[in-house]
């Protein structure tokens, strides 16, 4: 299993040499046909051939064909020959293809990885029990379950506070009590076990009414950290935990990005800390004030870079508006953006088509400054 400390190792690597850092999405509606893998494949190495090392390029393409086994939902690759680095990594949960060449191994889309389904906790609960999963990276690492005092007929006693003979000592009274005691130990419990995990998120499972009022019963830092919640019964297979957990937190994940773009939007039009659109975009980054850069995934915007001082922009000119050189046809700005954000220290956020970001362009930024 992939660990922070292989993250941390990628980001200390220094060579001398180029990196390609590549990473290949493997969505499951083309398992049975791995050719539509092998092709994105090519055309993610087709993009960076003119940079790349030939012994890197063939490297990745030796591993592909010999030793894969197209298995998982992607893969993450390094490889910097000259310098001895080579790093394969299957994962359970998806990412973004994308290739990149650079001074250093680009491992932003790892670091987000980890970010989003690294480790949570998954609770599903009853009134009389609770089953606790810990999810690494999209797999079951442990689970548990913890058993409460039973409750005796709770559904056929609740009807009879419609009837108006409801007491204190009656025996839903008495089973509410049981179910409120049976939750408190469940939380804290809970409480213990996502301690343990090292968890940074957590989801809440079972019927809906429960999933409500348990969430009531968490500490305040747990309820922060709830990423969703879903329906489940401690009849449901671990498997199906296991994927609608990571379908709740690819949800949760997309809403954090649309709440950035979001905020972005907002700051550009209030003129302060954010700016959309590619030409603006690329200006803020040629000044180094890009703190994020938000991206669609994939995006492809020819556009011209100065023989100068390497100004990219999208605004063709006779001359480059900062140092006065000509500028130069390149196929995709996107690419050239995203490495200088990283040589500037600042993050990127590739997100998916279909966000308000597609109506900028594909390209908006939080600004430093
Ligand atoms: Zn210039």
């Amino acid at each position: 299993m992939f660990e922070r400390t292989d993250l941390e190792e990628l980001t200390a690597f220094e060579g001398k040499h180029p990196v390609v850092s590549l990473y290949l999405n493997l969505p499951s509606h083309l398992r049975a046909t791995p050719d539509g893998y092998r092709a994105r494949l090519k055309t993610l190495l087709r993009q960076v051939q003119d940079r790349a090392s030939g012994a890197d390029l063939s490297a990745i393409e030796q591993f592909f064909e010999a030793e894969f086994d197209w298995v998982g939902r992607s893969v993450a690759v390094f490889s910097g020959e000259a310098d001895g680095l080579w790093r394969a990594h299957p994962f359970s949960v998806p990412l973004r293809s994308y290739v990149h060449v650079g001074e250093k191994p680009f491992i932003m889309p790892l670091a987000d990885l980890m970010e989003t389904y690294g480790s949570c906790v998954v609770a599903l609960v009853n009134h009389q029990s609770m089953k606790l999963y810990h999810i690494q990276l999209g797999e079951i690492s442990t689970s548990e379950t913890i058993s409460g005092d039973e409750v005796r007929n709770l559904s056929a006693t609740g009807g009879s506070r419609q009837d108006g003979t409801v007491r204190g000592s009656s025996p839903s009274t008495h089973n509410r009590e049981i179910v409120k005691a049976n939750w408190r130990v469940f939380a804290d419990a809970l409480d213990g076990f996502a301690r343990q995990s090292k968890a940074t998120a957590l989801l809440l499972a079972g019927s809906e009414e429960t999933v409500v009022q348990f969430k009531e019963m968490l500490a305040s830092q747990w309820r922060t950290r709830l990423h969703g919640m879903f329906t489940a019964s401690m009849m449901t297979a671990d498997k199906d935990i296991r994927e609608q957990a990571l379908a709740k937190l690819q949800e949760h994940q997309k809403a954090v990005q649309i709440e950035l773009v979001d905020s972005i939007r907002a700051a550009a039009a209030r003129a302060a800390n954010g700016i959309v659109g590619a030409a603006d975009t690329l200006e803020a980054l040629h000044s180094g004030r890009v703190h994020t850069l938000a991206l669609v995934e994939g995006l492809q915007t020819p556009g011209y870079r100065c023989t100068g001082c390497g100004f990219v922009t999208t605004v063709a000119s006779d001359s480059c508006q900062f140092c006065g050189n000509t500028l130069a046809a390149i196929p995709n700005v996107a690419e050239y953006a995203v490495r200088q954000v990283v040589d500037q220290g600042g993050t990127v956020e590739f997100l998916e088509a279909g966000t308000p970001l597609d109506q900028v362009d594909g390209m908006a930024a939080l600004l430093r400054y």
